[in-house]
């Protein structure tokens, strides 16, 4: 496993970031010790570096893989919070939740511009705050715009950056792949530590996975890519093409390379709540049922979560 320095934060991360959104309830909704299983054999295979999000519901998994674990490993975790109070109650529940002391990197989730980062700034004073008091260890912002990455890199206070990144630039907000790449290179310049999102356009690249993954491994200014796992055979092999080694023709075959979808059940009653809810503008209600648009949709389940009739899978 290669390992690179991320920004100026100090740590070394491998360059094969463990995605937990995939093994929770909002995507494969494994077991507990079943999703464990999973991200402990990441850890195994030299993986030190795990994204995750309040919003994800993974805590109690990468707890359970923790467990007896002793060396050093990396999490970063995100809340939606805007207030003080709002990530005070953010932080203390990924602490206790995730039994650490600190968290290394707490992240602003989904930020889209200057705008956006200005009105959540009081979660990001008490971030700040918790730094200095030895309860976080860097701070920054997720995001799916090219506006985020170019408004965090002028923000002295802000350590890490979480981009989407993909070669077709898929569920890219206001820009191509190549703008990304560009706001990228001059966050990187300005010393902010950079780990990728999204290499796979949520599973909409599968079909062309070594070319999709080569592109983002080729990003020198990407300390690390977050890929999402649900069985240890993804492991095996996502591990296998971070290392550059052939991948047997055995674990090929058990890799299912199906691209993965979304899906409404009939009973859905239009609600909108999902509507609503959708920042890549996927959604729409139509005769009361509500319908997704593939070619916006980037298949990451963030819907489910607020859908009163569980009727919204990732299949
Ligand atoms: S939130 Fe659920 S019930 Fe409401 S429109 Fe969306 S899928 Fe249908
Ligand atoms: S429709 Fe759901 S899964 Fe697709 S992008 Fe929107 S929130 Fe994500």
């Amino acid at each position: 496993m290669q390992y690179r320095h991320l920004g100026n934060t100090g740590f070394k991360v491998s360059r094969l970031c463990f995605g937990a959104l995939t093994i929770g309830p909002l995507q494969a909704n494994l077991p507990v010790a079943q999703g464990a299983r999973v991200l402990r054999r990441a850890l195994e295979y030299g993986v030190n570096f795990i994204d995750t999000a309040e919003y994800y519901q993974t805590y109690p998994y990468i707890k359970e893989a923790l467990k007896g674990w002793t060396s050093g490993v990396y999490i970063t975790t995100k809340s939606y919070a805007y207030t003080r109070e709002g990530m005070q109650k953010s932080l203390h529940r990924a602490l206790q939740e995730l039994n650490r002391d600190y968290i290394d990197i707490f992240l602003l989730h989904e930020q889209e511009s200057i705008l956006t980062i200005k009105g959540h700034w009081e979660a990001m004073e008490y971030l700040l705050q918790a730094k200095q008091a030895g309860k976080v260890r860097a701070v920054g912002i997720s995001t799916h715009c090219v506006a985020g990455v170019t408004a965090a890199a002028s923000i002295p206070e802000i350590d890490v950056i979480h981009p989407l990144i993909n070669i077709d630039g898929i569920g890219i907000q206001d820009g191509t792949a190549a703008d990304m790449l560009e706001a990228i290179k001059s966050a990187a310049r300005a010393g902010k530590g950079l780990y990728g999102m999204k290499a796979l356009g949520g599973g909409n690249l599968l079909a062309s996975y070594d070319r999709a993954i080569q592109y983002v491994l080729g990003i020198d200014e990407l300390s690390a890519v977050a890929v999402g796992m649900q069985t240890i055979e993804e492991v095996e092999y996502n591990v296998r093409v971070f290392n550059g080694e052939e991948i047997p023709a055995a674990l090929q075959s058990r890799v299912r390379r199906k691209p993965r979808q979304l899906h409404i059940e009939e009973w859905c009653r239009g609600c909108g709540a999902c509507v609503e809810r959708c920042q890549a503008g996927a959604l729409k209600v139509v005769n009361n049922k509500a319908v997704v648009d593939k070619k916006l949709c980037r298949v990451c389940g963030y819907c489910g979560a607020v859908c009163p009739e569980f009727c919204i899978k990732i299949i």
